[in-house]
């Protein structure tokens, strides 16, 4: 089905994109069709999966979006699990979750699509010796390329090629079948902390020594953090063990619905903003205690944690975005944040009305353009419903993260200039460049969102 010059909006919809032809593409021979036919399909051509990502990735003015709409699952093994591009990470994980199994990473989006996960960046707190991007675990893409080619790819027969692809954010063509690395299900326990800023940059070498998965909460305005602990636990030992199931639930709940209904309805009907941000601080405040008091199990299912968002985003809707930083300067990097922000408040009157959150990422050279290459990072992500002045303070917010080293995503980090995307990957962006020119000589996938990202001409 298509239809003509429309507007396309990521899920947020605070993001659009004016392509001239939307399609969806239901098989491998519609993929082929649209390749093929470039008078009918013009360039850029841009595969969309679910449109969750809060950067412009998914942008092709003037030329073709591709709903993915590729949805089988199409061969389970002991390790893994073969799919479609447009699967939902979280119904994999429920697929897995029926035969005992999991996903390495459970990123709390559940929305995001396999084919996204095969070349976009990803992020959840990693375990004890292991990644926490998702791409990281995929074993094995089926791509088709610019001329048509289909390529089937793989650490063992290319890894320069696959350490590419796992970044490569659709510019190498479509990706039509990925294969996961899955394990058998494990329980997680979970248990949450919350400190004063100084206390916990003090304790920040203990406190990554606790051998879980740290995900954090940050208060800027409060100077407090409070730490989400996740640690697997041996199943084998308790012979009437039986899940926890409304632990994450009551946080999912909280994380998705309440706060971001409440920060969106103080925007709406609290203009003074003393008042505003004290309901919101206050609400912070008792969110913390109860997950200090109330938010810990020690059976919860890995699965729970992913949240399946409405198919069309409500009025319970956030956005965010993100940098990373080296763990190894957080203790610098955290508290010129929060000062950052409160000076920002000061002088612009602009503050985020969400928490930000962050999260401890193994080093990863999975993926070329990976945020952790050269060691652990930590990030920090301010959350808004998009508050009058977000825009603004998003570039601010850049200019700080890139000045102090920072690492940003492609799909996740709105607004990242071409001087800042260069400054953080340096000499592997020559590398991605020759071979994105090599797959794609004449820039059917090239939009131009990454044309200026990689200065090219288009
Ligand atoms: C409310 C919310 C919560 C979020 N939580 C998390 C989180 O916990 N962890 C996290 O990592 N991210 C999170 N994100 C970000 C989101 O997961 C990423 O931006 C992800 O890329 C979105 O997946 P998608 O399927 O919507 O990808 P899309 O936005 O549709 O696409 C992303 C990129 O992948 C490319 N692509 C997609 N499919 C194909 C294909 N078949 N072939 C070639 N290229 C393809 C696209 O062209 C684009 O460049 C969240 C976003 C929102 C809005």
């Amino acid at each position: 089905m298509e239809q003509n010059r429309i507007e396309v909006a990521n899920w947020f919809g605070d993001l659009k994109t004016y392509p001239s032809v939307v399609v969806e593409a239901h098989s491998l021979e519609d993929l082929e069709n649209i390749v093929n036919n470039p008078e009918k399909y013009p360039s850029p051509l841009k595969a969309v999966g679910q449109n969750h990502s809060t950067a412009q990735c998914c942008e092709a003015d003037g030329g073709t979006i591709i709903k993915i709409k590729m949805n089988k699952i199409l061969e389970i093994g002991d390790d893994f699990i073969t799919v479609e591009p447009g699967v939902l990470y979280k119904d994999i994980g429920e697929k897995l979750d029926s035969l005992n199994k999991q996903h390495y990473i459970n990123t709390e989006i559940g929305c995001l699509s396999a084919g996204s996960a095969a070349c976009a960046a990803t992020k959840d707190s990693s375990f004890p010796g292991e990644y926490g991007q998702v791409g990281s675990y995929i074993s094995k893409i089926k791509l088709l390329t610019a001329s048509g080619k289909k390529i089937e790819v793989d650490d063992q027969s290319d890894p320069e090629f696959m350490q590419a692809l796992r970044s490569s954010y659709g510019n190498f063509g479509f990706i039509y079948e990925i294969t996961f690395k899955t394990k058998p299900k494990q329980p997680l326990k979970v248990w949450h902390k919350s400190w004063h800023i100084n206390d916990f940059i003090n304790n920040l070498e203990e406190i990554k020594q606790t051998n879980a998965a740290l995900m954090y909460y940050l208060y800027p305005f409060e100077n407090k953090i409070a730490v989400e602990h996740r640690q697997y636990v041996d199943i084998a030992s308790s012979k009437d063990f039986k899940y926890n199931s409304s632990l994450w639930k009551i946080r999912n709940h909280l994380w998705k619905k309440t706060a971001p209904n409440l920060g969106r309805w103080c925007e709406e009907n609290i203009s003074m903003d003393g008042l505003k941000y004290s309901i919101i601080d206050n609400f912070n405040a008792l969110v913390r205690f109860g997950m200090r008091n109330f938010l810990s199990a020690n059976n919860t299912q890995p699965g729970d944690q992913t949240i399946r968002y409405p198919d069309i985003s409500d009025k319970s809707r956030y956005t965010f975005s993100l940098w990373a930083f080296p763990e190894s300067r957080y203790h610098e990097v955290l508290p010129a944040y929060f000062k950052f922000c409160q000076k920002y408040y000061k002088l612009n009157n602009y503050r985020t009305n969400l928490l930000n959150v962050g999260y401890r990422i193994a080093k990863d050279q999975r993926s070329l353009f990976s945020y952790s290459f050269d060691e652990n990072v930590m990030t920090v992500d301010p959350v808004s419903t998009s508050n009058p002045g977000w825009r603004q303070f998003l570039v601010d917010y850049n200019v700080f993260c890139s000045d102090l080293g920072g690492f940003p995503m492609f799909n996740q980090t709105w607004g990242v200039t071409k001087e800042q995307a260069e400054k953080a990957f340096g000499p592997r962006f020559e590398k991605f460049k020759k071979i994105r020119k090599n797959i794609d000589p004449t820039n059917r996938f090239l939009n131009h969102y990454f044309a200026n990202i990689l200065e090219e001409k288009i």
